[in-house]
């Protein structure tokens, strides 16, 4: 059983590891902005109202994302493990997630946080907004992004840390060597 957190700056390399490990673990991989892209891409009520938040570089509302975790955690395909990339983002989506595993009774297994500093993300970013077109990765979009990541969601590296729930990985290297890493996590 996997049941994993994937955590890190924008650009961190995430959805790739996230994709890889979870095919290695076979679970799925739950990636809140991949669920929300296809929400765009298809103009669903969500899509509609999260494309503007996401085009500024900011957080989706809680509300529009909390419901939408429960529903996919619930699903079937999700009761034997799960990767879950990109969310939670905030504390207060930290704290739902508690409540939401204790109720499902599905504890997880570790908070992976991908470590890579600022330079290397912007770099990384730009160079992602010019092979795949991704309306974010614009230099102003990407400096928003990099703040409200440092100002919402890095504080959950304290909060998993402080309840020994963190495993921190160096994301500046290949990323072989960095699944390498996540491979020896996973298979601990
Ligand atoms: P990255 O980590 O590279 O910024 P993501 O694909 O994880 O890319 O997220 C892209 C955008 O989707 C975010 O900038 C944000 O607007 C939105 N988003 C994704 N996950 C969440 C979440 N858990 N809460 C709020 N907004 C989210």
């Amino acid at each position: 059983m996997t049941r994993l957190i994937f955590l890190g700056p924008p650009g961190a390399g995430k959805g790739t590891q996230a994709k890889y490990i979870s095919d290695l673990c076979s679970v799925p991989h739950i990636s809140t902005g991949d669920i929300l892209r296809a929400a765009v891409a298809d103009q669903t009520e969500l899509g509609k109202k999260a494309e503007f938040y996401m085009n500024a570089g900011d957080l989706v509302p809680d509300e529009l994302i909390l419901g939408l975790i429960r529903e996919r955690l619930m699903a079937d395909d999700a009761k034997a493990g799960w990767l879950l990339d990109g969310f939670p983002r905030n504390v207060e989506q930290a704290t739902f997630l508690d409540a939401l595993l204790s109720e499902i009774q599905q504890p997880f297994d570790c908070v992976v946080n991908l470590d890579v500093p600022d330079e290397v993300i912007v770099a990384r970013l730009i160079q992602r907004g010019h092979e795949q077109g991704r309306s974010d990765d614009t230099e102003a979009t990407i400096r928003t992004r990099l703040q409200v990541y440092r100002e919402r969601t890095e504080p959950l590296i304290d909060f998993y840390r402080s309840r020994q729930q963190l495993v921190s990985v160096d994301g500046n290297q290949t990323i072989e060597v960095v699944t390498e890493a996540l491979k020896k996590i996973v298979q601990a």
